[in-house]
């Protein structure tokens, strides 16, 4: 059989354009060299509790179409990502706002806060030119060193002086009593797990699992008029201008005999001390109960520890610094002269996409390659 188009990776990527192109009635086949779909949203129900077995995912957006369009997938519950933070037994309410400001410094009203923080962040004149300045400068260098820094330096595997300025601009600060760590219109978890969701995409899409298209390119490539390649833009070249840097991400699951560990989805470890950079509790994704509502009496937690990415190893989060993006545009260059691939997600793009950008992309690529 010949396909119209073979898509590499079962991820959000590959199976939104998957879905996009059987609509349009081409033939598609997705594989995915892992024994799942899902790639890295892959969620696995153990004891009742939809484990998130690559880290959390937390949908969130605020693009009516990706919200529209993942809901036809899947139904949504009310999840509203409220982390913790923990640094050496104190606790303070992520992201940064009015609670977090109150438990570091006593203030009590907006404008003290507001003082506060204009007091701390006058030693960074001019732009910040790394994440530490951008740090101390959006909220001061008392919650920088507490609540940034270990962590930051944990997760990266590099000095905050070091790194990107634009990372830390992910998190709100509020000068507000408000815990929702996203800035978003729309957030939940799906129903029954990502797996589920991604299923759906996928029904009536012809999908091998556990096969490597790289090992046997020429015999895949054979079998498709296109390519749409969501894995790692690097390896795919062979590494041949050199590799790109990832961070890789390694967990430790437990499954305790109790109903609670630590009350909560996610708690950051945010000293330097501490080897794991957060826990998370996977059944508060869900309320703790199981789709019948009843609570569940057990708990799986996972520790995630971060390291620096080596051949074979999962690659989790690009490493967006100078040095990276400019071998990136590199490697760009080479894919934009081959007219048989695409590549497309967080790897095949090098960028450090949320799940709803992944899909947004993965839609607007589908309006054009299928108009
Ligand atoms: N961050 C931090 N302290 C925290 C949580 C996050 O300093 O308790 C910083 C850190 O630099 C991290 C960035 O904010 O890399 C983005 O965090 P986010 O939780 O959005 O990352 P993800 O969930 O994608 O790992």
């Amino acid at each position: 059989m010949r396909y119209d188009y073979l898509v590499v990776g079962a991820g959000l990527y590959g199976a939104v354009f998957a879905h996009e192109a059987k609509k349009k009635g081409k033939n598609v086949l997705v594989i995915d060299r892992r024994e799942h779909i899902a790639g890295n949203v892959y969620t696995e129900k153990t004891e009742g509790i939809n484990v998130h077995k690559y880290g959390a995912h937390i949908f969130h957006t605020n693009n009516k179409r990706v919200w529209e369009y993942v809901n036809y997938f899947a139904e949504f519950n009310r999840f509203t990502n409220s982390p913790v933070a923990n640094y050496k037994g104190e606790l303070y309410s992520l992201p940064f706002n009015m609670y977090t400001f109150n438990k570091m410094w006593g203030v009590v009203t907006p404008e003290e806060a507001a003082a506060k923080i204009e007091e701390q962040r006058r030693e960074i004149q001019g732009e910040p030119q790394n994440l530490e300045e951008q740090a101390i400068s959006l909220v001061g260098r008392d919650i920088y060193e507490k609540l940034i820094k270990g962590y930051t330096e944990k997760q990266w595997g590099r000095e905050c002086k070091d790194l990107p300025a634009f990372i830390i601009k992910r998190l709100p600060v509020r000068l507000t009593f408000d815990n929702n760590y996203f800035n978003a219109l729309y957030q939940g978890i799906p129903v029954g797990g990502y797996t589920r969701m991604v299923a759906n995409m996928l029904e009536g899409i012809e999908v091998r699992l556990g096969v490597d298209y790289l090992e046997n390119k020429e015999e895949y490539d054979a079998m498709a008029d296109k390519v749409i390649y969501t894995g790692a833009i690097d390896e795919y070249y062979g590494y041949k201008l050199g590799p790109l840097e990832y961070r890789s991400v390694r967990f430790e699951n437990e499954l305790i005999d109790k109903p609670s560990f630590q009350g909560n989805a996610a708690v950051n470890y945010t000293d330097a001390e501490t080897p794991w950079t957060r826990i998370i509790e996977h059944k508060w994704f869900e309320f703790g109960k199981d789709e019948d509502g009843n609570d569940l009496p057990k708990t799986i937690i996972s520790r995630e520890y971060s390291s620096e990415w080596k051949v074979g190893d999962e690659p989790y989060y690009p490493v967006n610094d100078e040095k990276n993006g400019k071998l990136y545009q590199a490697y760009k260059e080479l894919a934009e002269a081959d007219d048989k691939v695409i590549f497309g997600g967080r790897l095949g793009e090098y960028k450090y996409y949320d799940m709803d950008a992944v899909i947004a992309s993965a839609l607007e690529f589908s309006d054009n390659e299928l108009a």
